[in-house]
């Protein structure tokens, strides 16, 4: 945890988020600022900066949060419509938020590619 991490708070419940699973290493939540019908974050509870640190500092933790994705993807009605998985990593990638995340999106067509 790391006293400025905005997903850090809403892991300890410091701020409050729209969760839609809560498990012990991982947290769901749904995004404050939609981009589909459906559009969720899932991170794991412990702080990792993006991808490339989670994977270096624990690979099993990683395959866990891309499991979680999918198990949300699920739990939101996506499996047959289709949904994209997306984590945005450093600066051109386009991550604001220095906590690993992975946004689940659905529930409309999504367009290709990305801008
Ligand atoms: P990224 O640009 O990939 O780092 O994504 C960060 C995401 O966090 C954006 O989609 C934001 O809308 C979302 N976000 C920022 N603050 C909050 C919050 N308090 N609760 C839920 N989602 C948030």
């Amino acid at each position: 945890m790391t006293d400025t991490c905005l997903f850090c708070a809403i892991g300890s419940g410091d701020v409050p988020a729209d969760v839609v699973l809560d498990e012990p290493y991982l947290l769901a939540f749904r995004d404050v600022s939609p981009q589909a019908p459906v559009h969720v974050l899932v991170v794991p509870k412990e702080h990792h900066d993006n991808l490339a640190a989670l994977y270096r500092a624990d690979p099993g933790l990683m395959a866990r949060l891309m499991g979680a994705a999918a198990r949300v993807a699920a739990a939101e009605h996506l499996d047959e419509s289709g949904f994209r998985l997306v984590i945005n990593t450093g600066s051109d990638g386009g991550q604001t938020v220095r906590h690993v995340h992975v946004h689940v999106l659905g529930g409309r067509q999504l367009t290709w590619p990305p801008g």
